[in-house]
């Protein structure tokens, strides 16, 4: 804190009328809203350090760290051009923070649901004066005012046509409005997959990371500070990077994963997008205006345009997914100690996963997808303790992107609220979209505990899907296997299930061979 604070002093203009605004942990930009609309030398900044915040859930360090050298960068960032800056450290959070300061503050409305909820008290006081958020590209009429279910593909339409973006004329251009088709390919190791870039960490940065290291030791995952974008410029470094070496080859690989390579052609940018260090809308125009193949400019900004959107709307039309089921198949099992650093499982994709999220507080959405969240759901856990197991552990997790995606998407806990089927899958996918199986012990043609998990899901909840269309050819292979193999299947996912939840690793001799 001694070079920071220094340094904030050093530089911090005093003089000067200002009209003062708070940003909150997720809003470093002054390009947008009211930080943008008169001159530095007007402005004042408060800025809010919140232990209880820290302290509420097991972040994971690097997230930490992510979230506090990013927001002390930004103060000296806006003190240097000008920006008087107040730094405030307060141990009872936010809300508390705010009370103290004298000043009339304007904010724009905070994205996560936890900060609306514990400044609601100062809003109503008329004490904090809210705008709404600059920094989203689509607005809640485009959204709709219908539903439950909600459906992506028709909201993205919307805005694909009011904004005119990949739009040739009333037309999507390449005449489809996705290439999801042509881009579900395998990674085989061509072409190379790009090493992301490193940064240098300068004393504020050390310093934050020494902060965490002490004071929140207890909390897991490890700092790499050399991964860690911290200042304005490290951000234009690493879009600079997913622009050239991620995007023309995004498309394609969108769906693979590999044991050589976390991130793939992912641009990795979705922690300095939800700070609001990279801001979705120029994002989106500098990817509609470069020259890439089609499929994989229209797969990148479908997920800003599209997905990003689509998920906020979904949390503030659900306030929070509470409006909607959170828990559709009623499932109470304990998260495993396989997702927590040091318990392996035994499943190679499992226990590589965990690794890569330990000690990059990050991994790719199909790793989050298709292992994370469909091992949780064919496991039985309960929806809200994945939830919050991603939330602790991605750098780009904030209650209003979480939720959804984790109970809406991958747990199928919000039942078809969101999504049109389960994610559910068992070994043959795995294989067939990464190589983790081949450094496993146990073969997907023959013995996967995941095969078998997922077997036994359809068992226990195909009554519950059976009306899905989407499922009737599974449920109708699943019919097939016939009753021994059914009995076969509950007899061996008690194993695994009961193995798991001790913290258990497992081999193949648990299970006998010719199962899956
Ligand atoms: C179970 C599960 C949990 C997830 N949790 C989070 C989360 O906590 N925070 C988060 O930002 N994303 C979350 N996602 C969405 C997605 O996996 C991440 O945004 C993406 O993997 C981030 O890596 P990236 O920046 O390399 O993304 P890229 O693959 O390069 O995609 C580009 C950008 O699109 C946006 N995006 C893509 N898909 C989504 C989506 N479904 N929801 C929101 N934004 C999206 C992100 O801003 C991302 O940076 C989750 C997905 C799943 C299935």
């Amino acid at each position: 804190m001694n070079t920071f604070r220094a340094r904030l002093h050093q530089i911090n203009p005093t003089a000067g009328q200002r009209r003062w605004i708070y940003s909150p942990y997720d809003q470093l930009t002054a390009t947008i809203g009211p930080m943008s609309e008169q001159p530095a030398a007007q402005t004042g900044l408060v800025l809010i350090e919140s232990p209880a915040k820290a302290a509420r859930r097991p972040y994971h360090q690097q997230k930490l760290a992510l979230i506090l050298a990013n927001q002390r960068h930004f103060a000296l960032e806006q003190a240097a051009r000008g920006v008087q800056v107040r730094y405030l450290i307060h141990e009872n959070g936010y809300a508390a923070a705010l009370t103290g300061c004298e000043v009339p503050l304007t904010m724009m409305e905070p994205a996560e649901r936890e900060l609306r909820v514990e400044l609601a008290p100062l809003i109503a006081s008329g004490r904090l004066r809210v705008v709404p958020h600059a920094g989203w590209l689509s607005s809640a009429a485009q959204f709709g005012s219908k539903g439950p279910p909600w459906r992506m593909d028709a909201f993205y339409r919307t805005v694909r046509r009011a904004t005119g973006i990949l739009m040739d004329g009333d037309q999507p251009r390449g005449g489809r409005w996705s290439f999801d088709e042509d881009n579900r390919k395998p990674w085989r190791g061509e072409p190379a997959a790009p090493q992301p870039p490193r940064f240098t960490p300068d004393e504020v940065t050390n310093e934050v990371a020494e902060l965490i290291r002490t004071r929140y030791a207890s909390h897991p995952g490890c700092i790499d500070l050399a991964a860690l974008p911290a200042t304005q410029a490290d951000a234009e470094t690493l879009w600079a990077w997913a622009k050239q070496e991620c995007l023309p080859c995004f498309g394609p690989f969108e769906d693979a994963m590999s044991r050589t390579s976390s991130g793939l052609f992912h641009s990795r940018c979705a922690p300095l997008i939800n700070l609001h260090r990279l801001l979705p809308a120029r994002i989106v125009t500098e990817v509609a205006a470069l020259d890439l193949p089609l499929a994989s400019q229209e797969g990148f900004i479908r997920q800003i345009l599209g997905w990003r959107e689509f998920v906020h709307h979904v949390h503030v039309a659900s306030d929070g997914l509470r409006t909607v089921p959170s828990n559709f198949l009623d499932v109470h099992e304990s998260l495993p100690p396989a997702y927590w650093p040091g318990a392996p499982s035994g499943l190679a994709c499992l226990d590589h996963v965990v690794a890569e999220v330990w000690r990059e507080a990050w991994s790719h959405h199909i790793s989050r997808l298709m292992v994370l969240a469909n091992l949780a759901t064919l496991l039985d856990v309960d929806p809200r303790q994945t939830t919050d197991w991603f939330w602790s552990a991605y750098s780009d997790a904030y209650d209003w992107v979480v939720e959804p995606n984790v109970l809406g998407m991958g747990t199928f806990a919000a039942g078809e609220t969101m999504v049109t089927k389960p994610y559910i899958a068992g070994g043959a996918y795995l294989k067939r979209m990464g190589d983790h199986c081949g450094a496993c012990s146990f073969d997907p043609a023959r013995n996967c505990p995941v095969t078998t998990l997922y077997w036994d899901w359809l068992r226990r909840h195909g009554a519950t899907v059976r009306r899905n269309p989407r499922m009737s050819t599974i449920l109708a292979a699943h019919a097939k296997r016939g009753q021994a193999r059914h009995a076969q299947d509950q007899l061996h996912a008690e194993a695994i299930r009961s193995l798991l939840a001790e913290g258990g690793r497992l081999t193949p001799d648990h299970l006998s061979a010719g199962q899956a």
